[in-house]
């Protein structure tokens, strides 16, 4: 049987199911999750400089400087010594080449998803600010909208999951990150999955592809 692949990142619009794709896949492979969100929204929870500039990107859906993006996800890649799986990150050719600079991926798993879906999905969705988990009012919605059925934590809106926010932010994926694609196209390492399936559907071809 062929190696399980380590160094892996996931492609796909705002909304395509990348930040829970990637804590499934994480779990079932023992890899580390580098979610550039997670890590900025936590910079931000914690008022520090990096979070307090990045915030003024963020809530407009614009995209945070590349090089204020790559110093903070540097040191996490090359800590993360039995592999991880990137998640929004890279999503400029610049990132993408300081990446490779860093460490060459093995494989991009490319969720793809349309702008009216992206839409459709990204306003109904909610996060516990309790324990993270990320919820679907179209495709699993909690008995109470507003708690979390894991932890009784708080179901929030992210500020940039606004409706108006998601057009920019589905602009700004087009513009800078969609080029991403035939760029790891071209260096053979691209993998396509359709991202309007069920989320069980998506893990387990995800799964066959890092399984070879
Ligand atoms: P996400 O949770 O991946 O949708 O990211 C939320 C926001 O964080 C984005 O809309 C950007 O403002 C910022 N962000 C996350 N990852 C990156 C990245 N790799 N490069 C630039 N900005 C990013």
């Amino acid at each position: 049987m062929p190696p399980q692949l380590t160094r892996i990142a996931l492609l796909g619009p705002p909304g395509a199911g990348k930040g829970t794709q990637a804590k499934r896949i994480v779990e079932r492979l023992g890899l580390v999750h580098l979610s550039s969100g997670d890590i900025l929204r936590d910079e931000v929870a914690k008022a520090t400089d990096l979070g307090r500039t990045a915030n003024t990107y963020m809530e407009r859906g614009e995209l945070v400087p590349d090089g204020l993006i790559i110093d903070m996800i540097r040191g996490r890649i090359e800590a993360a010594e039995a592999g991880f799986l990137l998640d929004g990150f890279p999503r400029t050719v610049d990132q993408a080449e300081a990446l490779g600079a860093i460490t060459p991926l093995e494989v991009v798993v490319n969720i793809g998803l349309t702008r009216d879906e992206v839409v459709r999905r990204l306003t109904a969705r909610r996060v516990c600010e309790g324990c993270g988990k990320i919820y679907n009012l179209l495709y699993d919605p909690p008995a109470d909208a507003s708690i979390c059925p894991s932890c009784s934590g708080r179901l929030l809106q992210r500020d940039d999951d606004k409706a108006d926010v998601i057009e920019n932010r589905y602009d700004v994926y087009e513009r800078s990150t969609a080029p991403l694609i035939d760029y790891y196209r071209e260096r053979g390492l691209l993998r396509d999955v359709d991202g309007s399936r069920s989320s069980d559907a998506i893990t387990a071809d995800i799964l066959a592809i890092l399984n070879g």
